[in-house]
């Protein structure tokens, strides 16, 4: 897709298998398993979509994947099977990781920083060795100290090694990180995940990330088990699903394997995705 100045590609990580019940918290398995059917260990289909926007100078990666770095019983658990596509995906458009000026994390869970780090000589290293890696500062010191309940969603080999290598430009609240794309603070999933907006030729591209992970999670009360405030995810769904349909945003759904992309409708106070390919 090409808006003014910017170019944007809507790469994978490839495909990755959650448990449906964690994916709908307290929405029944029998209305669920209607929208979408749980393999044999209860799992569904979902993938990791990350946006490669390349904007004069800048080659901005925003999310990252789950990445190369996880062992086999996490690889089983999660059903990454085969290469992860991202870096070739890049290669295929011609990127290479020493192109890349710019990562952003919308937050720290491994599914969405996975490729900050490879391991290179028995060691983890920046895959992006020329890039400044942004979260919010927030997002960092929780990583470092999660609770009981999300620290198995944080692996420091995704993070450490960028605050070794002195990479990291930590970010308070929203901000514009680069002209035309802006990153929000949107408490829910966690307290410090950020949104992003990317504005340019009268266009507008949206990333509600884990507000809402896929198109079954539009209803406000279909809300993962993994979010910390889940009345939060509620009440900031409401303000940015009638935002995106207002101003006919086109989202991109982080984990939506079938509808990656579309525009959020709204009829009679109730919100529907209408998919669309990313042009
Ligand atoms: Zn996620």
């Amino acid at each position: 897709m090409i808006l003014g100045a910017m170019e944007l590609h809507l790469l994978s990580d490839g495909p990755f298998w959650l448990d449906g019940g964690a994916m709908f918290g307290v929405i029944p398995k029998p209305l669920w398993e209607k929208q979408i059917q749980p393999d044999a260990r209860n799992r569904i289909h979902l993938t990791m979509n990350c946006l490669l926007i390349r904007s004069g100078k800048e080659c901005i990666l925003i999310e990252a994947g789950a990445g190369d770095k996880l062992d086999p019983k996490r690889n089983d658990i999660f059903g990454l099977s085969g290469p992860p596509r991202l870096l070739d995906q890049m290669v295929r458009l011609g990127v290479r990781p020493d192109d890349v000026t710019m990562v952003l994390n919308t937050h720290l869970h491994f599914d969405h920083c996975g490729w900050n780090t490879r391991v290179s000589r028995g060691h983890f290293v920046p895959t992006f060795p020329n890039a400044r890696y942004l979260v919010q500062r927030g997002e960092l010191d929780w990583a470092r100290h999660p609770s009981e309940r999300d620290r198995g969603s944080y692996f420091p080999e995704n993070f450490e090694p960028i605050d070794a290598a002195g990479k990291w430009s930590l970010l308070d609240g929203d901000a514009e990180i680069s002209p035309g794309i802006r990153v929000f603070r949107v408490p829910g999933h966690n307290r410090d995940m950020q949104c992003v907006r990317i504005d340019a030729a009268g266009r507008t591209i949206f990333l509600p990330v884990d507000l809402c992970p896929t198109h079954y999670h539009i209803p406000v009360h279909w809300v993962m088990s993994y979010d910390l405030y889940p009345l939060q995810t509620m009440e900031n769904k409401k303000k940015w699903l009638a935002e995106a349909a207002r101003g006919n945003w086109l989202c991109v759904l982080c984990h939506d394997a079938e509808t990656p992309a579309g525009y959020i409708r709204e009829r009679e106070g109730k919100y529907t995705l209408e998919p669309s390919p990313f042009t």
